[in-house]
């Protein structure tokens, strides 16, 4: 059994990650998204346990105490968190598995595990970025740029990735994911076992 694919996708905030990853989700059915956990309120139509499981504080403490998360950081005030949640396992049974975490947290996971693919989206330019984050019409000017600054510093820590993507429209961005994904899947050495053809030979 050839075992799945650990693909982190991270981005500076306005990058459009949250987009890309759902399309990624939808075309290919074969990855299943790692739900986090975090301390964040819940947006408007967020469900609990499905784009995250919301925590509080002491909740949040007392996995971090039974060791139940790969990796966790703090993002802007909030605590956010990949649940173990048997993600070992499922790569060893084939599945491949999609985190969409912050570099901070990628970075700690890298670590631990350096055969997952690490995916770095830009925007297409800063002026973009900031556009874009204005365009949501939630952000104060102090979070504005707090936001940008954040970004820029971010996007310096994309250079520890193994693959970047510009994301300046969605439909080439996951294109071009999928074709990471596949020259990944081709890799000799995720399939070892293929070899096992020439045994017949000898
Ligand atoms: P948001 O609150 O907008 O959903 O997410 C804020 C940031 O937290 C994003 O950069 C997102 O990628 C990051 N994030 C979401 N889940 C996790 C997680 O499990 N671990 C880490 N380290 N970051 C996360």
């Amino acid at each position: 059994m050839t075992r799945g694919l650990l693909i982190v996708v991270s981005g500076a905030s306005g990058t459009g990650k949250g987009t890309v990853c759902k399309k990624i989700l939808t075309d290919l059915p074969e990855v299943a998204y790692s739900i986090s956990a975090t301390t964040r309120t819940p947006r408007p139509g967020e469900v609990d346990g499905r784009e995250y499981y919301f925590l509080s504080v002491d909740e949040f403490k007392a996995w971090i105490a039974d060791e139940k998360f790969l990796e966790y950081a703090e993002v802007y005030g909030n605590f956010y968190g990949t649940p173990l949640n048997k993600i070992e396992e499922r790569l060893n049974r084939g599945e491949d598995i999609l985190l969409e975490i912050d570099v901070q947290g990628a970075l700690n996971v890298k670590r631990k595990c350096p055969e997952g693919i690490y995916i770095f989206l830009l925007p297409p330019s800063l002026e973009e970025l900031k556009r874009r984050i204005e365009g949501r019409g939630t952000e104060s000017p102090e979070s504005l740029s707090r936001r940008l600054k954040n970004a820029v510093a971010e996007i310096k820590i994309g250079l520890e990735y193994d693959y970047v993507v510009v994301n300046d429209s969605v439909d080439k961005a996951v294109a071009e994911i999928k074709s990471i994904l596949t020259a990944e899947r081709l890799k000799v050495a995720r399939n070892a076992d293929k070899f096992k053809l020439g045994e017949d030979f000898k």
